[in-house]
């Protein structure tokens, strides 16, 4: 494989996808040389077939907003690689989101969903609906819209979307109830992140959130390092933060900034209970403002507009929200200060520049497909319980959870070791999903 050759190609079939053609180059990048010790590879044109997607649904979504006034978006589901198992993914609703950013989600899903040792392939989904200031009621006809297209596409053992950002349990909870009056199938099984009444997973929501931070402490230990009483900054304030800053705060570290669209809270005495929990309701508001924080708990905090969580003094950075939110100047910004760990915790939330700049310094990086895949494995955990008409408890669940981030950190470990004894842990999380779904590829056929 000569990468720059295939990049090429895939940027004259694909023009202005970046966020896709960041995505596959980062990955060739890591695998070309353990790729290139595989002939076989070569010779049933793997690489190639990879950055294609199996299938792509594109689908135009009407409905009614508050004011009777008629709405259209455009509603995506792509099926990007199902070697090993049926599609697994989130579906996101933003209003940056296109095809470009679905492929790249989709590409990362299937490398992520490969690490968590189920049997799932990738598939990722979404809109460009923007639910900041939509209503409750608005929300509702929205997903009920969206499903009404999406619903033929998805099955237990075909398809199985969730959340990711703008969907949550309210939204899946519209949609499942959608899904089930167009199919007249009660399966539970084909979303996931449902409420705990009705086939949802006990520790789901957190799941995301929680297993970044079991990763973390594996990736500490293995240095040397432990985290009670570090400094953590991090960025959002939805779901996946909301689980980050939970664990961390129970593990002993000291969360001292989270960050929204408007700019940076810092709180130098740490998180509270309190401020976590109301990080939920900032959430259900719909406003997308951090600002709401530090107006509600104004003596432990101050907000400064237009900052990031990346200019906040820190130990640990924890990208939490969304792709290529930090930057180069931002990791300057943060290494400048004496940060000395970032996991990413968001898809792709560091630019490759970012990325550069930590590994250059020393700085231990560890990749979101690793770091955040506790989350998708966790709606493995929950289409298992499905399957099985069963409910494990919440000590069941986070003992799993333990295991798999456990099983991801330590095959980072076996395929980004280097020859100087240091740990690439882009390396490693590329070549171990690569490795296991090629096989896969290969076994099948050319198909
Ligand atoms: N959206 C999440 C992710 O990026 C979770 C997907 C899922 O649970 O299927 O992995």
């Amino acid at each position: 494989m000569n990468v720059q050759n295939i990049m090429t190609n895939l940027e004259a079939k694909h023009p202005g996808e970046n966020e896709f053609l960041q995505a596959v180059r980062e990955v060739l990048e890591s695998i070309e040389e353990v790729y290139n010790q595989h002939p076989e590879f070569e010779k049933a044109k793997i690489v190639e077939r990879m950055v294609e997607p199996d299938r792509v649904f594109t689908f135009r979504v009407a409905w009614v907003d508050d004011n009777g006034d008629v709405q259209t978006n455009l509603g995506y589901r792509v099926q990007f690689n199902g070697a090993i198992g049926p599609y697994k993914g989130g579906l996101r609703f933003h209003k940056a989101v296109n095809l470009s950013m679905l492929k790249f989600l989709g590409f990362e899903q299937t490398f992520k969903n490969a690490l968590t040792t189920l049997p799932m392939g990738g598939g990722k989904g979404g809109s460009d609906f923007d639910p900041v200031g939509k209503s409750d009621a608005e929300i509702m006809r929205f997903c009920q819209a969206f499903m009404w297209e999406l619903w033929q596409n998805i099955g237990p053992d075909t398809d199985v979307p969730a959340g990711d950002v703008g969907v949550g349990g309210r939204e899946i909870g519209y949609m499942y109830g959608m899904y089930k009056k167009l199919a007249r199938e009660y399966n539970t099984g084909v979303l996931t992140g449902k409420g705990s009444t009705w086939g949802g997973s006990i520790l789901r929501p957190e799941a995301t959130g929680f297993g970044a931070l079991y990763f973390t402490e594996h990736l500490l230990h293995k240095a040397g390092k432990d985290i009670k009483g570090l400094t953590i900054a991090l960025s959002g304030f939805g779901n996946v933060a909301w689980g980050a800053a939970t664990k961390a705060t129970e593990l002993g570290a000291k969360v001292v900034a989270i960050s929204g669209p408007d700019g940076v809270c810092e709180i130098p005495g740490g998180i509270t209970k309190e401020m976590i929990d109301y990080m939920l309701e900032m959430r259900a508001s719909n406003r997308n403002k951090v600002e709401d924080m530090a107006t509600k708990f104004p003596a432990a905090t101050k907000f400064t507009a237009g900052k990031k969580a990346w200019s906040v003094k820190c130990d640990i950075a924890l990208p939490c929200a969304f792709q290529n939110e930090l930057n180069e100047a931002d990791a300057k910004e943060l290494i400048a200060n004496g940060t000395w760990c970032c996991c990413e915790v968001s898809n792709m939330g560091c630019t490759p520049e970012a990325i550069h700049a930590f590994q250059t310094n020393g700085i231990l990086f560890a990749p979101g497909k690793a770091v955040n895949a506790g989350g998708v494995a966790t709606s493995g955990l929950e289409m298992t319980q499905n399957a099985a008409h069963i409910s494990w408890s919440a000590k069941e669940v986070d003992d799993k959870l333990h295991f798999i981030m456990e099983s991801i950190h330590e095959a980072c470990v076996k395929y980004g070791t280097q020859p100087d004894g240091k740990i690439d842990y882009v390396k490693g999380a590329n070549i171990a999903g690569f490795m296991k779904v090629a096989q896969a590829m290969l076994e099948q056929g050319v198909c």
